[in-house]
């Protein structure tokens, strides 16, 4: 017998014949044997509409409020799956974040959870019901109810499986896995079997829209195993995300492509080679929330550099502006803007311990004529800047070259 946390997002519980289907699967775990805790999402697009509703009776909501609001759409969901599990004769039961007493700080809209008490819950699963637990929600010191960020259902179902100990989480989604590359990018793109948590939070362009990162930090972190598969498939085994790193000989070295066509390049051109000049040019931008992503700085001559960094595209004019302003200041001779790029990375374990990666990498690209302006790497990471025009043809001969669709 094992105990299974199992996560169903929005579209898995889209409507009553999904819901369904989900009663359906727990039973099936049920009859097995297993012990099962199911997290749910709101119905999909449910969230999202009750933010429009939110922001036609005010402005600036007060979060707390908002969160009230936010929370409801995962409790219509409890009720509704505890009871289409209750209809298989199976003993079940619906708990509200607040109810599990999952505690949160008061950061409302993107809360961090603080415990878990799983008194209640275990006393419950030991009496054989299954749980029905509300996702993406807890609550404050004071009581208050707290959301923990859009996609936040996947952390309370990671931190509830490392609160009880669980043997697996299951994250049930509308993809069966998590594939090498973007499928509408290559083809042939393959699903993985597996991946670690340090190439899945490096993948985060491939696997943000599957996963919240979050959940996977929190997986790394408290050693939960994950596995992410689909709700629409009777089998699969979909893709298992691991802590440990038992790398064999034959494995491949590189696990998959990961991309991002919202990437704009910036360059702060001759600056002076002094102490605290990087923390002057990302200080200002870092105030303004601005993520930076990629930063490198050239060694260039008489005592000069030049600095690049990228940022979302959408934030390239702020960033620009921010810049020019401090121009002078720091002395430089030009700020460059260029929206036109976008970074590829290639990810895997396997290259902390071969070589020759990069050079297959950089020769792959030349003999496709491709240009690359910026490269920055980790260790189980190469990152590339190129044209956004080129990001297909690149992606997909790497991924031949890789033999990433064997
Ligand atoms: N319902 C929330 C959202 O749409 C939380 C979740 O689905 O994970 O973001
Ligand atoms: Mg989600």
């Amino acid at each position: 017998m094992s105990l299974i946390v199992q996560k169903f997002g929005g579209t898995s519980v889209a409507n009553s014949e999904r819901i369904n289907a989900v009663a359906d699967r727990v039973k099936k775990y049920v009859d097995n044997g297993h012990q099962v805790v199911v997290v749910v999402s709101a119905m999909s697009g449910e969230t999202n509409k009750l933010l429009k509703l939110i922001s036609e009776v005010n402005s600036k909501p007060d979060p707390r409020e908002s969160d009230v609001i936010l929370s409801t759409g995962e409790q219509v969901t409890i009720g509704l799956t505890a009871l289409a599990i209750q209809e298989r004769g199976i003993k079940a039961k619906s708990y509200t974040g607040s109810q599990v007493k999952i505690l949160t700080d008061n950061a409302h809209s993107k809360a961090r959870i603080i415990n878990i008490g799983t008194e209640n819950i275990q006393k419950d699963l030991n009496n054989g019901f299954v749980l029905v637990i509300a996702g993406f929600q807890g609550a404050d010191e004071q009581g208050n109810i707290t959301t923990l960020g859009r996609g936040g259902s996947d952390t309370t179902a990671v931190a509830i499986a490392a609160a009880l100990n669980a043997d697996e989480c299951q994250i049930y989604t509308d993809v069966d896995g998590i594939y090498t590359t973007d499928p509408r990018v290559v083809k042939n793109a393959k699903r993985l079997k597996s991946i670690t948590f340090e190439e899945m939070l490096e993948m985060a362009s491939l696997g943000s829209k599957v996963l919240q990162l979050r959940s996977v930090e929190f997986a790394g972190k408290y050693k939960v195993n994950l596995r992410v598969l689909s709700s629409f498939e009777e089998e699969g085994e979909g893709t298992i995300i691991t802590y440990e790193e038992d790398h064999k000989m034959e494995d491949p070295i590189i696990s998959g492509i990961a991309f991002n066509r919202d990437e704009a390049k910036v360059t702060v051109e001759s600056i002076p080679d002094t102490p605290g000049i990087a923390y002057q040019i990302l200080g200002p931008i870092a105030d303004q929330n601005i993520d930076v992503d990629m930063i490198i700085q050239n060694i260039g001559h008489d005592g000069l550099n030049d600095f690049t960094f990228t940022v979302n595209t959408t934030e390239l004019n702020k960033t620009l502006d921010i810049l020019e302003a401090m121009k002078e200041k720091l002395g430089a001779k030009k700020i460059i803007g260029d929206p036109k790029v976008a970074k590829l990375s290639l990810v895997g374990v396997g290259m902390r311990s071969h070589v020759g990666v990069a050079s297959k990498m950089f020769r792959t690209l030349s003999e496709e004529g491709i240009n690359i302006s910026t490269i920055s790497t980790s260790e189980i990471k190469i990152s590339i800047l190129i044209e956004k025009e080129s990001l297909d043809s690149a992606v997909q001969a790497l991924h031949k070259a890789f033999n990433l669709d064997q």
